[in-house]
């Protein structure tokens, strides 16, 4: 009972510092009051960072700029993503919602046998979702999601990545539940190649040392999620503690539909249902990201028809985005993942993944 209510305790911690990032995002200012620390644990001066409190013991030894930065661009301040914004994909989402969203909702139903895994990985061609597919789990949770993409790990903060690491991993078990989402994550964790710097090499034992501790404290509810389009690159003590592997595909016939008809949902158009299925019928092997730039291009052809007209014209005057517009469109932004690529894939999903 006690652990429960340490449980509860925790829940409702995250969701006031989640309201006061929310509070700062909307009103622009950071008066967060409260948690007060005195000058002695805090050099820098400061009690909270976008209103995350640092009075927890376990961020006491950390660098108040490393604090920072993991506030101000590794935290995410939740731009929401539901499920039903992610086109496609239902068998991905039923599998995450079995193996992450409900063990953080119902930890006491996810033990023995049914512990939840600690490392994700998403993999799939560019432009698919997995980004989103990671919000969309943060949101649902109300876990604290940190979201870097490994290359500024690797590239940005030259020197210090390794430390970054280390303060990232400590801030994130603060904050339980949290989801560490890592953009690229095949550039942090590529198998060992004759060139490989030092810097890289340190940053990566580091990121392996830290990831063995969340899989060591099993009733902590962290998780890693992993993304990437070069799957094959991986280091594989990376691919092996991302016990659960799951491929995002291109989006299917039906998928495209749905991405086309919300793409539109907003906008002028005189696009019947069934042209809408001609859209998705010609927009085979188009990713999610690709049927976006798709029907931005088709958005355009109603303005550049004005030729030149644009100054004065009325704004109701601007004719509908028609059928045609799409039919242009599909010859100027072509898919950006080639079959071969489509191949490698499902060659991985086959030999690692967990739905193949
Ligand atoms: P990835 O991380 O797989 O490269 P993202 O999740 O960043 O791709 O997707 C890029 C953009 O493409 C999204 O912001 C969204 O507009 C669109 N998109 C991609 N896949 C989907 C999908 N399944 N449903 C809805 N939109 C999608």
């Amino acid at each position: 009972e006690e652990q429960q209510q340490e449980e509860q305790n925790k829940k409702q911690n995250i969701l006031n510092n989640n309201k006061s990032i929310n509070n700062k995002n909307n009103n622009g200012n950071n008066n967060n009051s409260g948690n007060k620390k005195n000058d002695e644990t805090n050099p820098g001066g400061i009690d909270n960072i976008n209103g995350v409190p640092l009075d927890d013991d376990k961020l006491r030894n950390l660098e108040p700029v490393m604090l920072e930065r993991i506030c101000n661009e590794i935290l995410d301040k939740r731009q929401e993503v539901k499920w039903g914004d992610i086109a496609g994909l239902s068998e991905v989402k039923d599998q995450i919602m079995e193996m992450v969203v409900f063990p953080i909702i119902r930890p006491e139903l996810f033990k023995g046998l049914r512990i939840p895994p600690k490392g994700l990985l998403l993999f799939g061609p560019p432009g698919t979702g997995k980004t989103m597919i990671g919000k969309a789990i943060a949101t649902q949770v109300k876990a604290t999601f940190f979201s870097i993409s490994a290359s500024t790990l690797t590239s940005k903060w030259i020197g210090e990545g390794e430390k970054m690491v280390r303060c990232l991993f400590a801030v994130a078990r603060c904050y339980l539940p949290s989801v560490i989402f890592i953009d690229e994550i095949d550039s942090l964790l590529a198998a060992r190649t004759e060139n490989e710097n030092e810097a890289s090499r340190r940053i990566k034992t580091e990121f392996l040392i830290q990831w063995d501790g969340v899989a060591g404290n099993a009733e902590d509810q962290m998780l890693l999620i992993g993304a990437t389009n070069r799957p094959d690159e991986l280091d594989e003590a990376a691919r092996r503690r991302m016990t659960k592997r799951l491929y995002i595909p291109l989006p299917d016939n039906e998928s495209r539909l749905a991405l086309v008809k919300n793409l539109l949902k907003n906008e002028n158009h005189e696009i019947s249902p069934d042209d809408m299925q001609s859209i998705a019928s010609i927009s085979d092997g188009y990713s999610g990201a690709d049927m976006k730039s798709l029907s931005t291009e088709a958005a355009y052809q109603p303005i550049r028809d004005l030729r030149g007209e644009i100054e004065n014209v009325e704004k109701e005057s601007i004719r509908p985005i028609c059928l045609n517009d799409f039919l242009l469109a599909v010859k100027r932004v072509k898919p950006s993942v080639a079959k071969k690529e489509l191949d490698a894939y499902i060659e991985w999903n086959e030999k690692f993944g967990a739905l193949s």
